[in-house]
């Protein structure tokens, strides 16, 4: 027993170094705005005055980042940014490089939660993204649809199946969730930056999710051995897209981020598809623009507001049929 053992801490590591990563592991994501907010509230407690957070230059918040990541690397903790698809800002998140759902959000979230979030998953990865439809999201009426475990997935779970993390006893003992409990789950998982939900009405997987589950999804969803890949990365910054453009040619794999795009081509000489040469015209989506861009869904918009669910259903199953 080595009772004078001290745990590894980086050199200089300080109160304000400890109450920096505190808050981050609390929140488990940080813009470059709240990181510089947080750092200037911290020195203000210490200094006994306001500090302003404008004051706060990027390389003190990077520093701050810097040694938060040396001091929790021992434990199988990261800390690493993502730039949000949507919103072109950058993410730093916290995260356990060992992750999966389960692992994830068993702290906060009940095993029914959590048997839950696996059938979102799915329905998100699977149900809801084909060849042809790549939405990577649900509205609510599909988040409703999956409240409780199909018979069918009680035989073959694909999510516990492939990661063989859960006791078989665990998936045959689900009851599923009230359609009440869903939604309050939803927004729960809104709040906690997990998922997003957008103007429309979908949900998709938020930054901090993406980031965490990145090699889950991976492992979970993608097969090797085919050419089209549930999780696809955007040719221009290698990240996950799931709010993008898709090449013209539905066969062809590349997409990219709205965001990246337009450094993409300024670099080349035409915009062309680099894998396929099609002419790349950004009219092709991944998200839920797939189903959104759609002219029926534009007349339920517009018209009847109420059936926006059958909509996006119909297109989920004109794309089954095929
Ligand atoms: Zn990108
Ligand atoms: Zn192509």
């Amino acid at each position: 027993m080595e009772i004078d053992w001290e745990p590894p801490l980086p050199a200089g590591y300080n109160d304000l170094h400890r109450s920096f990563l505190q808050n981050f592991m609390a929140q488990g994501t940080l813009t470059l705005k709240q990181g510089k907010k947080l750092l200037a509230d911290l020195k203000s407690k210490t200094t006994f005055e306001p500090v302003d957070p404008d004051t706060i230059t990027l390389d003190q918040f990077t520093d701050a980042i810097r040694t938060a990541r040396e001091a929790v690397e021992p434990l199988d903790y990261d800390i690493r940014y993502m730039r949000d698809q949507v919103r072109d800002e950058r993410v730093w998140v916290f995260y356990n490089t060992q992750s999966d759902p389960a692992s994830q959000m068993a702290t906060v979230h009940s095993a029914e939660e959590v048997a839950y979030i696996k059938r979102l998953l799915d329905a998100m990865f699977e149900t809801y993204n084909t060849p042809r439809m790549e939405v990577m999201a649900v509205d609510e009426g599909q988040a409703l649809k999956v409240s409780r475990p199909s018979r069918q997935s009680m035989g073959n779970g694909h999510v516990n199946g492939a990661n063989g993390e859960d006791a078989e006893g665990s998936q045959s003992a689900t009851r599923g969730l009230k359609h009440s409990e869903v939604l309050a789950l939803l927004s729960n998982l809104v709040a906690e930056g997990w998922l997003e939900k957008s103007r429309d009405g979908f949900y998709s997987l938020g930054t901090r999710a993406l980031v965490e589950l990145w090699s889950w999804l991976v492992a979970t969803y993608n097969d090797e051995e085919e050419e089209w890949q549930h999780i696809k990365f955007c040719e221009a910054c290698k990240e996950i897209v799931t709010h993008g453009q898709r090449c013209n040619n539905v066969d062809c794999t590349i997409r990219l981020h709205d965001v990246c795009e337009g450094n993409f081509w300024r670099t080349r000489p035409d915009r062309k598809c680099p894998k396929c040469q099609t002419e790349w015209d950004g009219s092709q989506f991944v998200g839920e623009r797939a189903i959104t861009s759609r002219s029926a869904f534009q007349r339920s918009r517009a018209g009847r507001r109420g059936r926006r669910s059958e909509v996006a259903e119909d297109a989920g199953e004109e794309e089954a049929e095929d």
